[in-house]
């Protein structure tokens, strides 16, 4: 719907322009005339006293939906080496791409990365776009932008897959604006509607307490982000390989507006709970900063790490680089040790994948055992003494 001033009713009263609640009106001479901050809302319509101001039907672009063809999934690196959301969205990518019937590909940026294209071509790519210049050696906006959209607009894929990360998130939607389409962040599930063959692509919506499922019927790629640890890695098939197709990659003076001084690696970048196998992690009931100290007792033992509830980490007992949820990270570890944590469905989003859920909390009723596989009633500072002791 758009609204559409009629030039022979427009009697140039203005009253339309101090009616608009976006400021969207203003007069050129003694005509009403509507600017692109318009939101359709339809307002003016009403107010005009005149019935100068009609509705109108807007005509949309159609595209040619069935030009697009083919999955592609971002594959992020990082000095040289891949991500493990990136697998992990070519696991998820290859189903997506058999139920439509269509090929898997992955695209691949950076300086001096064609090492990376086996391994590529190994975790279930049948075809890798790469993208090789010294100008992609760090990750920028514009670079990786410039590159990622030329490819989307010459070959066209139905659906581009980016992994949650920092780097995902921003390319994600630079990407989305530059093909005019959409994009649904923070995906926990993607499947493929047997009907019309369209992504439904579902993330928790209102603070978690609902999921949402999202399509895109009138644009394409149909584009998500998915967060790191959600989905499970494809299986690597040594000797597996497949079709390269290099990316176009001339840049000109101003293409890219940043440059890249220095990166510095802070020590919680190098912490990865997601790729830890046993997380010993703490919440409001370990009462203050100093439990903590116990928990890494319990995790040293096991050859573990600790981690914590989003309450901790508010309480300033832990960094958030250790936060595991929805708006933390996501893990599956092959033991969590839940101590002194609720199991608040945002806390549980993040855990619940776990092989195997310990959880240690004074009352018996908290959430958290329902998805506990093994459940102990009690304080932690007397069961966590006693299990440490056990083990020595
Ligand atoms: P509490 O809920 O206060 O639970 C403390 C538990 O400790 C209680 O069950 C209590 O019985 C037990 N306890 C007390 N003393 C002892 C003792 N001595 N021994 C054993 N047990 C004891 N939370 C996350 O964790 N991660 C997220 O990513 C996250 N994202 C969120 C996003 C949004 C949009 C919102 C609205 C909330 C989010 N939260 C998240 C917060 C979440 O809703 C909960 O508030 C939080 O998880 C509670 O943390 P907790 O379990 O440590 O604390
Ligand atoms: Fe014209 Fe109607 Fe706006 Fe008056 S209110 S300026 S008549 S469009
Ligand atoms: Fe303003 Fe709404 Fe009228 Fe657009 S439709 S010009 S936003 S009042």
């Amino acid at each position: 719907m758009a609204v559409n001033v009629i030039k022979e009713k427009c009697k140039g009263c203005s009253i339309c322009v101090k009616n608009c609640p976006f400021d969207a009106i203003t007069m050129e001479g003694k005509l009403a005339v509507i600017g692109t901050a318009c939101t359709s809302c339809g307002v003016c319509v009403e107010k005009c006293p005149f019935m100068a101001i009609e509705k109108t039907e807007e005509i949309k672009e159609v595209k040619d939906l069935s030009a697009y063809k083919g999955v592609w999934v971002f594959a992020e690196q990082r000095r040289g080496e891949i991500m493990p959301v990136a697998i992990e969205l070519l696991g998820e990518g290859k189903k997506l791409a058999a139920e439509i019937g269509c090929e898997l590909c992955a695209v691949l940026c950076g300086n001096e990365v064609s090492g990376l294209v086996s391994e590529l071509f190994e975790y279930g790519a049948d075809k890798v776009y790469l993208a090789e210049a010294p100008e992609l050696e760090q990750y920028t906006t514009d670079g990786y932008g410039k590159v990622i959209f030329e490819a989307i607009n010459e070959f066209k894929p139905e659906i581009v897959l980016l992994g949650a990360t920092h780097i995902g998130r921003d390319l994600g939607p630079i990407l989305a604006v530059k093909a005019n389409t959409g994009l649904t962040a923070d995906c926990t599930r993607l499947e493929i509607d047997p009907e019309d063959k369209k992504i439904r692509q579902t993330r928790p919506a209102f603070g978690g307490n609902l999921m949402a499922t999202i399509v895109c019927p009138n644009h394409r790629p149909q584009m998500s982000t998915v967060r790191p640890g959600v989905m499970a890695k494809a299986e690597r098939i040594p000797g597996r390989t497949g079709e390269t197709v290099e990316l176009k990659t001339d840049f000109l003076d101003g293409d890219i507006r940043t440059r890249v001084l220095d990166v510095v690696r802070s020590v919680k970048e190098m912490i990865a709970i997601s790729d830890a196998e046993i997380i010993v992690s703490g919440g409001m009931g370990l009462g203050k900063a100093e439990g903590f100290d116990l928990l890494k007792q319990l995790a040293d033992k096991l050859g573990g790490v600790v981690a914590g509830s989003r309450a901790a980490v508010d309480a300033g007992w832990i960094d958030h680089a250790y936060q595991v949820g929805q708006t933390g990270t996501t893990v599956k570890p092959k033991i969590y040790i839940a101590c002194g944590i609720s199991g608040a469905i945002q806390h549980v989003a993040g855990m619940q994948g776990s092989e195997q859920i310990i959880a240690i909390n004074t009352n018996e009723n908290a959430p958290i055992f329902e998805v506990a596989d093994y459940g102990i009633v009690g304080d932690l500072y007397k069961v966590i003494p006693s299990i440490i002791n056990a083990l020595n």
